[in-house]
């Protein structure tokens, strides 16, 4: 056994960035903020290796839409199973590249909301409001978006 071998995997971070920070990285080509060096700063969540918007998980328990107030920037966030339905709005946000696989976003409003390849496979988007959002590229396999409104959306 070579003392090489038990070196740890290598984080995909930036290698700039604290151990407290989220340091996701943005693929090239998402558009970046001008906060931050193509990565995110964030503070990582509970001890994890993430922030919440970023880490890798069931969100149920863990976003509210209370806490999208002060967010524009939610490039790459995984927002699996999370619950945002009917409330606030989340108009004009960048979830671009986002996971929101089997979210319940019935009657959100995501009018101008960058969609850009986000997985929305079986997420619940009734009476959801996509004017003018850009949803090109976005999957949405077996989504149920009865009543929602995709007027001048990018498909
Ligand atoms: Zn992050």
């Amino acid at each position: 056994m070579k003392a090489s071998d038990r070196t740890e995997s290598p984080r995909t971070s930036a290698p700039s960035v604290p151990d407290d920070r989220c340091g996701y990285v943005f693929e090239a080509g998402d558009s970046l903020s001008t906060e931050g060096d193509g990565c995110c700063l964030r503070e990582a969540w509970d001890g994890k290796d993430r922030c919440k918007w970023h880490l890798d998980a069931d969100k149920a328990d863990v976003l509210r839409e209370d806490d999208f107030r002060d967010e524009t920037n939610l490039v790459g966030g995984v927002f699996r199973g999370s619950v945002l339905s009917g409330g606030d709005s989340l108009a004009g946000r960048r979830f671009s590249s986002g996971d929101f696989s089997g979210s319940d976003l019935s009657g959100v409003d995501l009018s101008e909301a960058d969609l850009g390849g986000a997985n929305l496979a079986n997420a619940d988007l009734r009476d959801a409001d996509f004017t003018g959002a850009n949803l090109r590229g976005a999957d949405l396999t077996d989504a149920n978006a009865r009543g929602a409104t995709f007027e001048d959306a990018n498909l």
